[in-house]
């Protein structure tokens, strides 16, 4: 390991290149980008975010002479150890998102930071998708997917990367590029580096040459295997720049860097049927499997009792498994085609193998997809349902092996006797039995020396049993990362071996990439480095550190993404218990306040994609309360007692700033806000020029009409950021509440407002700040006055604002009804209005509360009735404003919506949203002109 005076040359050497802000070695930052979703942690000396194909280029020729390897790193969802180091770790950071489709979807070209299923919605239109399918798809780039040779539940062995690869483009360890679709780039290649194609050609003849070899690779191949490099390509192709591309395919970044991949697609069968079968025990469940190989299945998935037990609570689960034996299991089996018949021809036949097997109830087929995905998501969400209900404290492992079909059964029978062998009773096992793949999960706590031991010796009997008795392989799909580096020599065996450790040499003499992986002498390597999870909070416990709540996170590329919050506040906890308070700890703890807790947008959109539904943004406002001194507390008590007032003096504020910049101009005025700011310690926030000015007073209303009126009666809420914050300095825009009332009465509403309106709120502007207790008083206010104004319910709530929405419809009574603008408009107003839509594209942007409350389809079903084409850009997250936090960290925002102003299509000059603050945040960073939902529904409307 190189010394770390070394590093710290490195680091001057690499400043001359990159940003500073892509150089990360901070302690605080160092840890959480190092950690990925395996059980090893390995701390980077370096993170080098890195953007495009010339920066690793010159990366790897600035790391070259001072024999420091890097680690590359896509999502980090990997499990076997493969992208933690305790070298540079170069991170695919923003960038690399490029995504092309060619020949009428049957080919696409991805680079390697698009995620999977991005590239699955994209395919979408073609009914077609990419080969691999791993679990993980939403989360996991392509990058990673393709150096893993990640697979799933229906891709089985002819649709994984490696078989569906077109072409690469390949960044090699000296900075060589290699195109291997280009023609031109071949040739220079063959050129320039001679000695590899050589090499391999060599390697290849040497296989053919050996018919035992030869045999032995074809039978391996036979089944999923992940384990070592991909020998296959050795004998599949005789180019040797087929060779090598393939060989890319699976070597987890330890042969070279994957700029940019070209895949076959595959047809996405549009029509699908599912079934849950229940047996007696897994012997005859793994021969119903072997009868159903071959009999229009796409994929049969195992799940055994423990599991089903685990999983026996949750929506959409038989009630049948709830009183099985103890030995029973389940097969969850799918048909799928692209009609209907080809589905119903499918389903016949499965069901005639199942007649002769003994099934505990007759198969069930669904077609309704609703009913598929239910069962599916408990499948899907097993590992982390797992992972969820072990003790503090522990670690959650999770193995993949596979064998031949014909030793399913042995398999799984010889893994439970050797869980019971091993005490690991709690185990569970499932996984793509079609294919004789069989995950198993258990949680040892790595804490005690004697778990260690016992995983040691439970892992050597399982490499005994699956690479020695059953000839099977011990990484079907998950990659051989750290964690089965010492057994790819006992699987293979000995020349096999030796091949695999002249690819290395030949591509890696320097052994610059990703030492360590896939080939390690080291016999314990898989015992060493073992990852701690401490308690550190209830709310985030439970996180098994899987980081597939990094995509939606506006943080992520800014500061941290939830993952590396909880990550880190797990170590910031156990250096407080240790009573360690050196110089790094207190680092750490300075750098948290500003990465973890200021930059949080508290927006929860993480628990959307977190299996174990772990709200991140929580534990945050939680630090963020105890974080609070008695002054401050005191004086959000006085604002909320004196809410009226406060939003008069804001009001005032604004149009002081207003009249600056109308007299004194933009930049007199900027400059005094700049020193205002300032010179208040931060507490007057940042104006800017794009900030809306005063909201003027709210429109008088009519008296209610009698309810038996025909007309609609709605208990309208403004919002008190609506009541503060009027129109934007852009001059076609008009206060929210104008409009709100102009489409209320364009559709027959007769409208009150809440009483004492002036002083309510939803109370989120304090909870999002630590201040609970306030957030919840003024909550509570305003159900009373609901109470009143709605007669107990019998009149629907609108608040014109989506994240206040959010937390009403979750806090408040269900009986008073309370609607989002989303969800009003499309339930009341889309039937009341007479539309007409208008000539142009208009962007939507689904807040996250819209989202939360899975409203995205209504939203955009009221931007097609009111405009002739409306978008809502794939992809569209949080867009980081937070409230108020947008004003007082502004890079929050903009690095939430880096790339926005790319996505609006050229015809559109207008976006509509559904909460003001956001709509500051997006009119700032996209070109366009963003309004309220309400606005668009006015233009439109008669
Ligand atoms: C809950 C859960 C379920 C999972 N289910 C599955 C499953 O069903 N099937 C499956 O196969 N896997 C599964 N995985 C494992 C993992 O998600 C996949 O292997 C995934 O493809 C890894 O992609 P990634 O983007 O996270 O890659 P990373 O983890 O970031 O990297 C993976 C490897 O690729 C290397 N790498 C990354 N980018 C490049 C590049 N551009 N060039 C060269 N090397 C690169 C890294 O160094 C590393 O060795 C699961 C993981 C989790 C947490
Ligand atoms: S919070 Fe949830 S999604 Fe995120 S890493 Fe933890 S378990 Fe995974
Ligand atoms: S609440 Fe939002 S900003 Fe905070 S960690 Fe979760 S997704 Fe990221």
């Amino acid at each position: 390991m190189a010394s770390s005076s070394s590093f710290q040359e490195l680091l001057e050497d690499l400043r001359r290149f990159f940003p500073s802000e892509r150089l990360i070695n901070d302690p605080l930052r160092l840890l959480a980008y190092g950690t990925d979703a395996s059980f090893y942690r390995l701390i980077p000396k370096l993170v080098v975010k890195l953007e495009t194909e010339s920066e690793v280029i010159h990366l790897l020729q600035t790391l070259a002479p001072y024999g420091i390897p890097v680690t590359f790193r896509a999502a980090g969802t990997s499990l076997s150890g493969q992208s933690v180091t305790d070298s540079v770790l170069g991170l695919l950071a923003w960038g690399w998102k490029d995504c092309r489709i060619e020949d009428e979807g049957r080919t696409i070209v991805l680079q390697p930071g698009v995620i999977g299923g991005q590239a699955n919605r994209m395919l979408a239109a073609y009914g077609r998708k990419i080969g691999p399918d791993p679990a993980s798809i939403h989360s996991a780039m392509i990058g990673g997917i393709a150096a893993n040779n990640a697979s799933g539940m229906c891709c089985g062995t002819d649709q994984n990367s490696y078989r569906t690869l077109k072409s690469m483009r390949v960044v090699l360890a000296d900075g060589s590029l290699l195109d291997t679709g280009s023609t031109e780039s071949r040739d220079a290649f063959a050129e320039s580096r001679p000695d590899l194609l050589e090499g391999l050609k060599r390697l290849s003849e040497q296989v053919r040459g050996n018919p035992e070899l030869s045999e032995l690779i074809h039978r391996k191949y036979k089944i999923k295997n992940t384990t070592g490099y991909s020998l296959n390509a050795l004998l599949d192709f005789e180019d040797p720049i087929e060779i090598l591309e393939h060989l890319m395919i699976g070597s987890e970044g330890t042969l070279g860097f994957i700029a940019e991949i070209t895949y076959h697609t595959v047809p996405e069968p549009a029509f699908k049927s599912t079934a849950f079968l229940l047996f007696l025990n897994l012997v005859e469940a793994c021969t119903t499997v072997a009868a159903l190989r071959g009999k229009g299945v796409q994929a049969v998935e195992l799940i055994d009792r423990t599991g089903l037990r685990s999983v026996e609570n949750q929506p959409g689960t038989p009630e049948s498994i709830r009183n099985l034996g103890d030995d029973a299991c389940a097969l969850l089996v799918e048909c799928a085609a692209e009609s209907k018949k080809e589905r119903s021809l499918k389903q016949t036949e499965v069901e005639k193998v199942l007649v002769d097997c003994n099934l505990l109830e007759p198969a069930d087929f669904r077609t309704d997809p609703k009913e598929s995905d239910a069962l599916w998501k408990l499948r899907k969400g097993l590992f982390p349902s797992v992972g969820s209900v072990r003790e503090t404290g522990s670690t959650v492992v999770i193995e993949d092996v596979a064998v031949q079909i014909e030793s399913l059964a042995e398999l799984a029978g010889s893994l439970q006797q050797l869980f019971r062998k091993h005490g690991y009773e709690k185990a569970v096992i499932f996984g793509h039995a079609l294919e004789g793949n069989l995950h198993f999960v258990f949680t040892p706590d790595f804490n005690l020396p004697e778990e260690v031991k016992r995983y040691e010796s439970f892992m050597d009997e399982v490499c005994e049993l699956v690479a020695g008795k059953l000839a099977g392989s011990l990484k079907a799909e998950h990659g051989t990362g750290r964690n089965m580096a010492p057994f790819v020599e006992k699987e293979w065996g000995r020349e096999a071996y030796a091949l695999m450790k002249k690819i290395k040499q030949l591509f890696d003499p320097e052994e610059l990439l990703n030492p360590g992986v896939i080939l390690n002498d080291n016999p314990r390597v898989h015992l060493e480095n073992l990852k701690p999870l401490p308690e550190a909070d209830p709310i985030i416990d439970k996180c098994i550190e899987c980081g597939f709540c990094e995509v939606h996170c506006p943080s992520r590329d800014l500061s941290l993404s939830p993952r590396q919050r909880i990550t880190a506040w797990r170590e910031l906890k156990q250096l407080e218990r240790n009573g360690n308070d050196d110089e790094r700890a207190k680092k750490m703890a300075l750098a948290y306040q500003y990465s973890g807790i200021e930059t949080c947008a508290t927006d929860g959109l993480c628990a959307t994609s977190c299996p174990v539904g772990i709200d991140t943004g929580k534990l945050i406002k939680k630090l963020r309360m105890e974080g609070q001194s008695p002054w401050s507390r005191r004086q959000a008590n006085w604002i909320a007692d004196h809410l009226g007032g406060a939003s008069k003096i804001a009001r005032t504020g604004l149009a002081v700033a207003q009249l600056s910049r109308n007299i004194l101009g933009i930049r007199t005025t900027t400059h005094l806000a700049k020193a205002a700011h300032g010179l208040s310690g931060g507490r007057i926030p940042r104006w800017s020029t794009d900030l809306p000015g005063a909201a003027p007073d709210l429109p008088p209303l009519q008296e209610l009409p009698h309810p038996n009126s025909e007309l609609l009666e709605v208990v309208y809420f403004p919002s008190c950021i609506n009541r503060t914050f009027g129109p934007s300095p852009n001059p076609h825009d008009r206060p929210v509440p104008d409009v709100v009332l102009s489409v209320l009465r364009k559709s027959g509403c007769s409208i009150s407002y809440p009483p004492k309106l002036n002083h309510l709120c939803c109370g989120m502007a304090f909870d999002s700040k630590g201040f609970k207790e306030t957030g919840k008083r003024k909550l509570k206010e305003l159900e009373e006055a609901l109470e009143k104004a709605t007669r107990s319910g019998e009149v629907p709530v609108l608040c014109d604002t989506s994240p206040c929405t959010h937390r009403m419809i979750s806090e408040l009574p269900a009986h008073l009804h309370v609607y989002d603008p989303v969800g009003f408009i499309y339930h009341f107003l889309l039937e009341r209005l007479e539309l007409q839509p208008l000539e142009e594209t208009v962007l939507l942007h689904p807040v996250c509360s819209v989202k939360k409350l899975g409203l995205e389809t209504q939203l955009l079903e009221i931007g097609r009735r009111c405009a002739n084409k409306a978008v809502i850009p794939d992809d569209s997250g949080c867009c980081g404003f937070a409230g108020d936090r947008g004003i007082t960290f502004p890079e929050l925002n903009a690095s939430a919506l880096k790339g926005l102003r790319e996505k609006v299509p050229e015809d559109c000059r207008k976006g509509y949203s559904s909460s003001r603050m956001c709509e500051v945040g997006l009119n700032r960073h996209s070109g366009i002109t963003y309004q309220s939902i309400f606005s668009l529904l006015d233009a439109a409307s008669r």
